[in-house]
């Protein structure tokens, strides 16, 4: 259902306007640097820079600066309890406990260390269970997982087929939950169509063929709210630049659910000791009883700094409230590129009920590279391309406005009905 249908003219910018004016979460937007001459709808891929990320950013330099190793200690900050000062802060997002959250490494790199530790091939239980539209870089990493324990990744990575190459149904990942199936790996939320998996249902699942699961959180942490903890997933790992706004190449983290902590990393490393054992320098490995026991060396301090300050604005916005606006912008958009668009061939990719999409809308269509192109170059609108066909728009609620997403689709329209996009190549820039 349409929620913009009671006003008489919910098509106008003055429509737009009112909704920002009700828009309890408007203030936000100030905290941010948002260019003044484009409308950023990317913040799915690279979430924008907020003063306080800036803020405690320059704190933690200005630690290095002043301090030099005492950094480490003390300071607004101190360097060696980031990781866990982070996790506690990051914990509720995620519906988890602190102890269950660490900050560290990169996306993928995670994704190695929790496959390293809880992927145990035994008997026929030898495969990983994952699905082919899922992000290539948890694919590669998946193989290479595979190939260390001498198996061909052809055979023994599974990947639940896609009915349309949108969508995956649960049904059939349950289906392939067999006792072959040592692991199962799968995004919350698809980078493509923004679907969101029933995490909830396909964790009981699995485990009722005593498989484990871990999901990946790129798409889905900051902008939809989880339960791991009450689910049971046994791992997650997500990246913190793109919802979440720490920064290009941003410190990721990981959840372990507390029932394995004490669980031996398949990637140890001394950052993975216990704190007050780390520094006793033995080459008998304590491992912290907490995820914090999955870190590998020195955390990446300057690029977990920002995530200080971004995550404060979360704990203020709260995951509720963003969560309530991002369903509702992001149906605001639908239902204008539905009025206005109907006649360009666009077919909205992402699912429509709201349990199952987040936050982004995925349009699909033949131009859509330069397309994006486009509303780039001559639009000063920023998009996200995903190739073959998909332009991706996010209105991210702590910053977009819902005149913002008035202004991006009727600048859409200009782009089609000027035919606009012709006077581009319809390929790929090498970054999309
Ligand atoms: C963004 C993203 C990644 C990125 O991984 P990095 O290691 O941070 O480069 C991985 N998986 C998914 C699903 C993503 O969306």
């Amino acid at each position: 259902m349409s929620n913009i249908q009671q006003d008489p003219n919910p098509y106008s910018i003055e429509y737009a306007r009112k909704l920002d004016e009700q828009d309890e979460l408007a203030p936000f937007r100030n905290e941010f640097y948002l260019s003044p001459d484009s409308i950023y709808m990317d913040g799915n891929s690279l979430g924008l820079l907020s003063k306080r990320a800036e803020q405690t950013l320059l704190e933690v330099l200005n630690a290095w600066k002043i301090q030099g190793i005492d950094g480490w200690t003390q300071g607004a900050h101190p360097w060696f309890y980031l990781s866990e000062k982070l996790a506690a802060m990051s914990a509720p997002l995620v519906g988890a406990d602190a102890e269950e959250v660490i900050v560290t490494g990169s996306t993928t790199v995670n994704l190695h260390q929790l496959v390293a530790t809880f992927y145990k091939p035994q008997g026929i239980r030898t495969k990983i269970l994952a699905d082919e539209l899922n992000f290539p870089s948890d694919i590669y990493a998946l193989q290479s997982q595979l190939k260390l324990y001498g198996y061909d990744p052809d055979e023994h990575l599974v990947r639940v087929a896609s009915r349309d190459g949108r969508f995956l149904h649960e049904d059939d990942i349950i289906a392939a939950m067999t006792d072959e199936i040592a692991l199962i790996v799968l995004p919350a939320v698809l980078y493509r169509s923004g679907q969101v998996l029933d995490m909830k249902r396909l964790t009981a699942e699995a485990h009722a063929r005593g498989i484990l699961i871990g999901f990946d959180g790129c798409h889905s942490v900051g902008s939809i709210p989880h339960q791991f903890s009450e689910w049971e997933v046994d791992f997650a790992f997500w990246c913190n630049y793109k919802y979440l706004n720490s920064g290009p190449g941003g410190t990721a983290s990981l959840y372990v659910n507390r029932k394995h902590h004490g669980t031996s990393p398949g990637l140890a490393g001394w950052f993975g000791s216990r704190k007050d054992k780390q520094f006793d320098m033995e080459h008998q490995f304590h491992q912290a009883e907490t995820a914090g026991a999955f870190q590998i060396g020195t955390p990446n301090i300057l690029s977990m700094a920002p995530l200080l300050g971004s995550l404060e604005l979360f704990a203020e916005a709260t995951l509720e409230k963003l969560r309530q606006k991002s369903l509702h912008i992001t149906r605001y958009m639908m239902d204008l590129i539905e009025h206005e668009l109907s006649t360009f061939n666009f077919t909205i990719g992402n699912p429509l009920e709201d349990e199952r999409r987040s936050g982004h809308v995925s349009l699909e269509h033949q131009d859509a590279a330069r397309i994006c192109k486009a509303l780039k170059e001559l639009q000063h609108i920023v998009p996200d391309f995903r190739a073959p066909n998909i332009i991706r728009l996010a209105p991210v609620p702590l910053y977009t406005s819902y005149s913002d997403v008035w202004e991006t689709v009727q600048r859409l329209k200009t782009i089609m009905a000027d035919k606009q996009y012709e006077k581009f190549a319809n390929t790929r820039d090498v970054v999309a």
